[in-house]
């Protein structure tokens, strides 16, 4: 079992932490939240005062923080994680953020002897809990086999896209599908309860029929048609609106740079935006249904 330090103890990082202690491992963490420490200390993690001081004797160092300029707040710079760490440490930042940023790190850890990986995850807060998320790493082959066994106490599905970045592409065009799916599933829905079907009896129609996908099987947005997500808790926890925005502005930001052309992508992006500015940007991003049907569920 190894010894893991894990900064950023929020919706995803404070369950993924939760099970590494499960597995057996000797887990310390750091969150700049006291209560996210407090209850991750509850469950049998050390802890320390600064991020630094969590990371001392550690044989691999784990964030999940909310956005590149956290992670390089965290890594970089004299004062940053990497500066600290003695060679050979295994690093892995499973935030989701640009793949430049990633490279970036990746380079500064490898001039200092570290190993990096950039793990971005796909599952959602309830697979953090359940740790079956999906890990998609970005890194060289043998990093990879290092620190898989270590991912498998928090995810079943394990990959290995490529280099450096590769993880944060593979993750950037995911959350752009589900962006659009969230959004399609949640337009459907609008257009069917105007008709005056019932959401419940819609859902199930479409699930099994061509229009079938993840929103609809287990993050259904209508508010009490599915038990246990967001929409059924007032879109409370779960991914945030504003993530989700940061997210799509990454593919966006990526589509440039790559002269590449995401109509769908770019639509959704204006569509979370939009959401995000209408104050909801700390609900779930399930709650996108709003914007089509501000009272639904009510
Ligand atoms: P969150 O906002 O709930 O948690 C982030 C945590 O990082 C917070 O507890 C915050 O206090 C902490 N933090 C910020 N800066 C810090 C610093 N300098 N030092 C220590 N701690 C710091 O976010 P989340 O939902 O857990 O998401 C984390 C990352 O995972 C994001 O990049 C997100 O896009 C990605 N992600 C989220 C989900 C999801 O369903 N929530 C799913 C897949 C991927």
């Amino acid at each position: 079992m190894a010894k893991i330090t894990f900064i950023g103890l929020g919706n995803m990082g404070g369950p993924m932490a939760a099970n590494l202690l499960k597995a057996g491992h000797q887990v310390t963490v750091f969150d700049l939240s006291q209560a996210a420490v407090e209850a991750l200390v509850a469950d049998g993690a050390r802890t320390a005062g600064s991020a630094r001081d969590a990371a001392v004797g550690a044989e691999c160092v784990i964030t999940m923080l909310p956005a590149g300029q956290h992670v390089e707040a965290v890594y970089l710079g004299e004062d940053g994680l990497l500066a600290a760490l003695p060679q050979g440490t295994l690093v892995i930042d499973s935030s989701t953020i640009a793949p430049e940023t990633a490279r970036d790190v990746a380079e500064a850890a490898r001039a200092r002897g570290l190993a990096f990986m950039d793990a971005p995850v796909s599952g959602g807060v309830g697979g953090a809990r359940a740790g079956t998320l999906t890990f998609i790493c970005g890194g060289e082959a043998d990093t990879f086999e290092r620190v898989r066994p270590i991912l498998e106490g928090m995810g079943k599905n394990i990959f290995h896209a490529g280099p450096h970045g590769s993880g944060q592409v593979a993750k950037i065009c995911n959350n752009m599908l589900l962006a659009i799916l969230m959004t399609g599933t949640s337009e459907a829905l609008a257009l069917g309860v105007r008709n005056g079907l019932d959401p419940a009896v819609l859902s199930e129609i479409m699930k099994q029929s061509s229009g079938g996908n993840w929103a609809l099987n287990v993050y259904n947005p209508w508010p009490g048609v599915m038990d246990g997500v967001p929409a059924s808790r007032g879109y409370e926890g779960g991914f945030l609106v504003k993530l989700m925005a940061k997210d799509l502005g990454l593919a966006f930001d990526n589509a440039v740079r790559n002269q590449a052309a995401i109509p769908m992508g770019s639509l959704a992006r204006n569509l979370f935006q939009l959401h995000a500015g209408q104050g909801n940007e700390d609900l779930d991003f399930s709650s996108i249904q709003r914007l089509y049907h501000p009272d639904a569920g009510a």
